[in-house]
């Protein structure tokens, strides 16, 4: 069993422990009702935030969702003993156990995204010391789909599924300030097992000696089952305190397969017991489709709480 902390590079000391567990119930009254008591410059929109459609719907309730205070991820600087549940519960992020910070807001548009280089080893990377997020997954998880969604441009990604750079680092600046970073696939079958240990080797290494990433975004099919491989790379991550948050793709895939296929909320949860263990406390993380955009917003506006606080640290 792997005991580690999640975001250690940045917050690890900022995580809540409650000894008793504290529970919110998202409905849609107590979202009217919500106003922040945090100054957060500027708020964002209401929409952002968890609404009536459940994420991880409790069995009694479907027109809730309900999560306990361990379950949720705090940002650092967020005191929970300040804040009364009403407007903690609204500050959640929508699909998500995200609690939005004051950190968080400001740079969140997409104005310009700029393919920059392609590495193959982690001294290559950008000198220029902005901060950056990674994402991985497996082969076929959404990841180019998910990156377009983001800069909100149709083939950016294409340029890292080229031939010759797919087994790259492959750096994407975002508003002339930050970083996207497309990491190769893992778990594509048909590469020669030389190459894919080559990978492994080298992303592995780029995980723990880039001192400017921030994040690394782990994508997950949220349309099938857990798969092995996934687990590993999560318990990875954990063991090695990379900071991580869980991003679940195809979350519009809602129709049970005939084989006993569950729904993307029965994977999420699911997932989230089998790495339980892999953590000291819950990573964040968020439900997402690129093609309806789900979680989008919620992503950037993460990101730049992570990013806002990270540079002023
Ligand atoms: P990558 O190999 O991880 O870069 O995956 P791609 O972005 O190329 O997507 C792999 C396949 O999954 C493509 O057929 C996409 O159209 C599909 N896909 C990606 N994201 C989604 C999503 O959010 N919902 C659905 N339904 N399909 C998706």
């Amino acid at each position: 069993m792997f005991l580690t902390q999640q975001i250690p590079r940045i917050h690890s000391h900022f995580f809540a422990s409650p000894k008793t567990p504290k529970f919110f119930l998202i409905t849609s009254a107590l979202l009217s009702n919500s106003k922040s008591p945090i100054p957060l410059p500027p708020p964002p929109p209401l929409s952002h935030f968890s609404t009536l459609t459940p994420t991880v719907p409790p069995p009694q309730d479907p027109e809730s969702l309900q999560l306990s205070l361990e379950s949720l991820f705090l940002p650092p600087d967020t005191d929970v003993s300040s804040l009364k549940e009403a407007p903690l519960s609204a500050r959640i992020l929508k699909g998500s156990n995200i609690v939005l910070s004051k950190f968080a807001g400001h740079g969140v548009d997409v104005v310009n995204a700029d393919f920059v280089k392609s590495s193959v080893k982690t001294e290559e990377c950008p000198s220029d010391g902005a901060p950056e997020f990674a994402l991985v997954g497996r082969s076929n998880v959404g990841k180019s789909s998910l990156l377009n969604s983001l800069v909100r441009r149709k083939r950016l990604a294409l340029t890292s599924k080229k031939p010759g750079k797919t087994q790259c680092i492959n750096h994407f600046r975002i508003n002339d300030s930050w970083y996207l970073v497309d990491l190769p696939g893992y778990g594509f079958a048909a590469a020669p097992h030389e190459v894919r240990t080559d990978w492994a080797k080298f992303t592995k290494d780029y995980f723990l000696n880039r001192p400017t990433l921030v994040s690394v975004f782990l994508l997950i099919d949220a349309s099938i089952p857990a798969k092995k491989i996934d687990l590993e790379y999560a318990s990875w991550l954990g063991q090695n305190e990379i900071p991580m948050t869980l991003v679940f793709t195809k979350c519009d895939k809602r129709k049970k397969k005939k084989n006993g296929g569950k729904r993307p909320e029965e994977n999420v949860r699911d997932f989230q017991e089998l790495i339980r263990d892999f953590f000291k406390s819950t990573p964040p993380w968020i439900m997402t489709s690129s093609v309806t955009n789900q979680g989008r917003d919620e992503i950037l506006l993460h990101m730049s709480q992570l990013r806002n606080y990270w540079l002023k640290h």
